[in-house]
């Protein structure tokens, strides 16, 4: 048992503090070669330049017939049919079309075609209702992406139009970002697995879930590590296996001022300690350390303030690892739909569902923000940045707003 402190030994940081130190400690992890396919939700580690044209030839932007744009009048019909695929050698001269579809070569001596629409096709002659410029209707060379253009930088988020565009010049293997392994491990001698029943005075541990899926979404491995008990051998040896192979431990609860709160003490042994305190609610216990290599976050135990603990600061220094070179959420300005009370000393990052709605952003509190209270993060797109105050909000009031998830359509 360790004995009974009143007051921490940690110094009070604030949260922009706290966020550039753990930026200060996140490097981007090494990089790796992986098939383009794999790659989405990666960060790209090379710069993707094009080795080709696209469209490599010019192409027929439309289903129609292709032609001379400075003739006039009827033409006579070159009788074959380009389709899209490979070049047929076709030639059209002075006063004759092919028919060509969407994507097919230009035959050499054509430099325009006209939709099929503005045509009338009788006897082997086209008439052309609607006659079109040289040019008309026609992809031309490089019109899509140059030789040697730049088309994605190094830090690029690959999604589906960055994966394609790897398609698109056959980058079909390329270098990401490894992701972080994160080890989470969840401490507390009152847990017991999801799937148990607790005896009277224990609970289940939900952190461990929420923290594994938190890590998913931050682009992170998750590795299980389960759940530690509150005594300093146990504690230390689980903690020393969670980092054998981890780039980020993360831990839940034993972070706080009681006699069983054991991280701060071991990670201080094990590493160095950076933060044990931060300015914010819900989490101020949040505590930060290095050991080696690794990254440490004990993240408090409530299931609210180690989920936002999570999104404030674990978040950034996960994708930071992943090569992200913005790390942040959105930050706007919303609305309040009703009035609100701030913390009288701390800043509070209070759990909103915001909405654009004629023509704003609004913003509505999920209900009680107790920190045991997970209900009040169910559902919720944004974490209203509310400064310390004695004076109640009204409604109507414009506050700062982080967007952590997708805007709500009304
Ligand atoms: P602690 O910081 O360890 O004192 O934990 C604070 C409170 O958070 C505990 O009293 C529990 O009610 C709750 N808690 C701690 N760990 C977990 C967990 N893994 N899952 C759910 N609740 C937890
Ligand atoms: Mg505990």
């Amino acid at each position: 048992m360790r004995p009974i402190l009143t007051t921490s030994p940690y110094a009070l940081v604030s949260v922009g503090h706290a966020s550039a130190t753990i930026l200060d400690h996140a490097r981007p992890l090494e990089v790796e070669v992986v098939d383009a396919l794999a790659a989405h939700g990666r960060t790209l580690a090379e710069l993707i330049a094009s080795g080709e044209s696209v469209p490599a030839g010019p192409r027929s932007a439309v289903d129609g017939y292709a032609l001379r744009g400075e003739d006039r009048g009827d033409r006579a019909l070159v009788l074959r049919e380009i389709v899209a695929g490979p070049d047929q050698g076709l030639v059209v001269g002075p006063g004759q079309a092919v028919r060509i579809m969407t994507g097919g070569i230009l035959p050499d001596g054509a430099d325009a075609v006209v939709m099929v629409e503005d045509t009338e096709e009788r006897d082997g002659r086209v008439a052309i209702l609607r006659e079109v410029s040289p040019g008309g209707n026609v992809h031309q060379v490089g019109q899509d992406i140059a030789v040697g253009e730049v088309i994605l930088p190094v830090g690029a988020a690959l999604g589906p139009a960055e994966i394609g565009l790897l398609a698109t010049v056959g980058r079909v293997r390329v270098g990401v970002y490894r992701r972080p392994r994160v080890a989470i491990l969840a401490t507390g001698d009152e847990l017991v697995d999801p799937w148990e029943t607790p005896p009277p005075g224990c609970i289940r541990d939900s952190n461990g879930y929420a923290l594994a899926a938190a890590v998913r979404d931050s682009g992170g491995e998750p590795i299980w590590t389960g759940v530690a008990r509150d005594d300093e051998e146990g504690l230390a040896a689980q903690v020393g296996e969670a980092l054998a192979g981890a780039d980020v431990l993360v831990t839940s609860g034993g972070v706080s001022m009681g006699t069983r709160d054991l991280v701060k003490p071991l990670l201080e042994r094990l590493g160095t300690i950076h933060f044990g305190r931060v300015n914010f609610k819900p989490g101020k216990p949040l505590t930060f350390a290095t050991i080696g290599g690794a990254l440490a976050f004990g993240l408090p135990g409530f299931p609210v303030s180690s989920l936002v603990t999570f999104e404030v600061f674990v978040r950034p220094a996960l994708l930071r690892m992943q090569g992200r070179p913005r790390v942040s959420r959105p930050r706007v300005e919303a609305e309040l739909e009703h009035e609100l009370r701030p913390d009288a000393s701390r800043p509070e990052y209070q759990r909103a569902i915001v909405q654009w709605r004629d023509g704003r952003l609004v913003a509505r509190t999920t209900g009680s923000q107790g920190s045991s209270r997970l209900l009040s993060m169910a559902g919720a797109n944004a974490l209203l940045e509310i400064q310390p105050s004695e004076h109640r909000i009204p409604a109507g009031s414009r506050v700062s707003v982080l967007l952590t998830g997708d805007l709500i359509a009304d």
